[in-house]
């Protein structure tokens, strides 16, 4: 059977676990390379960018993530975890690294002050009906490479897309108790 992962060094973690877990789907926790090691594919959080991406430095985590997800690990990343999929970052911190593998170019907190926080009803390709989406200081997505899909649009830009085994939403399907996006994820592992 199959053991989704989701890295939890700090962010929303137990939201994601327990989405994976409604859907019948064997989720766990990684804060170790052994624990990596062990999964099927990984989820990567809503949080801090800044934050994860030093915690993945200490924890020794990043470079075995990188291998993984260029090795064709499946990953799912929900705003700070799609910032950490994006190959490139603007209005990030200074010197701010990711994960990288997803083709594209995300910008930090890209909605603005005014508008730090909203909901809305956002059509999803691949969902039949529009999924209700968090978004929290939530980045936007300025570029796509050739290779990628894009599955919903907020303001104008990209919110969710997919790069082959990669899954990026800008806002938080793990908030809101709507497992969908989720599924897409768990058919996208199988
Ligand atoms: N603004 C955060 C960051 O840049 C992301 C916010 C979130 O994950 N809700 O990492």
């Amino acid at each position: 059977p199959l053991t989704i992962g989701v890295l939890a060094l700090q962010g929303d973690v137990r939201e994601h676990v327990r989405t994976l877990t409604d859907l019948g789907v064997g989720a766990t926790t990684v804060r170790r390379a052994s624990e990596l090691e062990a999964v099927d594919a990984i989820v990567l959080p809503g949080g801090e960018s800044t934050t994860m991406a030093k915690l993945l430095r200490t924890f020794e985590l990043l470079d075995p993530l990188r291998k993984r997800i260029q090795g064709g690990m499946p990953a799912f990343g929900t705003c700070a975890g799609m910032i950490l999929l994006a190959d490139h970052v603007r209005d990030g911190a200074e010197g701010q690294e990711t994960v990288g593998g997803l083709d594209v170019t995300v910008r930090r907190n890209a909605f603005g002050r005014q508008v730090d926080s909203f909901e809305t009803d956002l059509p999803v390709t691949g969902i039949d009906a529009p999924v209700h989406a968090v978004f929290i200081r939530a980045p936007w997505v300025e570029e796509v490479g050739p290779g990628v899909e894009v599955l919903a649009e907020a303001a104008g830009h990209p919110v969710a897309v997919r790069q082959g085994h990669l899954l990026a939403t800008s806002f938080h399907p793990e908030v809101g108790g709507d497992g969908r996006v989720h599924e897409l994820f768990v058919d996208l592992v199988r």
